[in-house]
């Protein structure tokens, strides 16, 4: 059987040679069998037809504007997917942007992403890949991981972990406690224990805030997703060509960890693995373009007081977004988007 590794290579090559490219064309897209995605949005050094480079006029100060690659993430993404191939004998999900972040970053809000019409058809094609991939990965495996592998000029030596401050893996949080973010058996303690030089350490410190997660993570993890999402910014010492086997063997093993500590039932137990909010009593539908609320009394048994639409962030497909006011009786109010699907 063709390894993923090698497959993507051909994929890579194939995309290089040809010329013309579509916007579908500059994403490649891996599907796996394991609840795992391995993400590299910033490794490309494709072109975009037809599209110049991104000046950054306007940009604010944060999020920052930045169009240097990072450089061996794209080959680390795909290392570390053959290597959990090598090693389960299964494929994790892949998905990698092979156009350079000049004229496109895809770890953005659509607002600060692109500055022409070539560029958004490519980062709506690779946010609909993502997308897709998430979901399918909750609806065959109710849980997930995700690594977005990045690369950082800061320190050659380190791995910094970013997860909005524990925010974008509150599954794992929830169903295991701070200690599965924290602790020597989680993602980062474990590869601390291989030798990887890990920020923050002692791993409970706060995140360094340029590296705490960007956009993808944010938008595929915490409450709405039922998905781990780590950033990974990785110094150069982890990502030259002649050492990016090694760093990928080592994360495939945390990777087999990590899946039998946190994205398994526990024997024995009835514990949820999916710790999504579920709405209860909403009647919603999309008429005209419009969301029309024929009633909603409450969500996760909480009575709500207001709906709103919340159609200014991408909707996931067959979802329809709403931030809804809810009574909450231990804090008194609270304000929250939540997805349901659509009628
Ligand atoms: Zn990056």
């Amino acid at each position: 059987m063709a390894s993923v590794c090698g497959f993507l290579n051909i994929v890579l090559a194939l995309l290089a040679l040809t010329g013309e490219k579509q916007p579908d064309d500059l994403v490649v897209l891996q599907r796996g069998n394991i609840p795992v995605i391995i993400v590299a949005p910033h490794g490309g050094n494709l072109p975009i037809p037809n599209c110049p480079p991104r000046k950054g006029e306007g940009h604010p100060e944060r999020p920052r504007f930045v169009t240097a690659q990072d450089v061996g993430t794209r080959e680390l993404a795909s290392a570390i997917a053959e290597a959990i191939y090598q090693r389960l004998k299964e494929k994790p999900y892949l998905v990698i942007l092979a156009a350079h972040r000049k004229y496109v970053d895809v770890n953005r809000p659509p607002e600060f992403a692109f500055e022409c019409e070539p560029a958004q058809k490519v980062y709506d094609a690779f946010h609909r890949a993502l997308e897709d991939t998430c979901q399918e990965v909750e609806q065959r495996f109710s849980c997930g991981l995700l690594l977005d592998i990045h690369g950082q000029g800061l320190n050659p030596e380190v791995v910094y972990r970013g997860t909005a401050h524990g925010k974008t893996v509150e599954r794992l949080r929830k169903l295991y406690g701070e200690e599965a973010l924290t602790g020597e058996k989680s993602l980062f303690g474990m590869l601390k224990a291989r030798g990887f030089k890990v920020y923050p350490d002692p791993l409970g410190n706060p995140e360094w805030p340029g590296y705490s997660g960007g956009y993808i993570v944010r938008r595929f993890g915490g409450e709405r997703w039922a998905i781990d999402a780590y950033q990974m910014e990785f110094g150069m010492k982890y990502r030259r060509k002649e050492v990016r086997t090694e760093t990928a063997a080592k994360i495939a093993e945390v990777v087999e960890h990590y899946m039998k500590l946190y994205l398994q039932r526990p024997p024995g137990t009835s514990e949820p693995l999916l710790h999504r909010a579920k709405p209860q009593g909403i009647i919603a539908q999309r008429t005209h373009g419009k969301i029309c609320h024929k009633g909603l009394q409450s969500f996760s048994g909480v009575a709500v007081l207001k709906v709103s639409s919340a159609d200014d962030s991408p909707p996931r497909a067959g979802f329809t977004r709403l931030h809804v006011h809810q009574q909450n009786t231990k804090r008194g109010y609270a304000e929250r988007d939540v997805s349901i699907p659509q009628e």
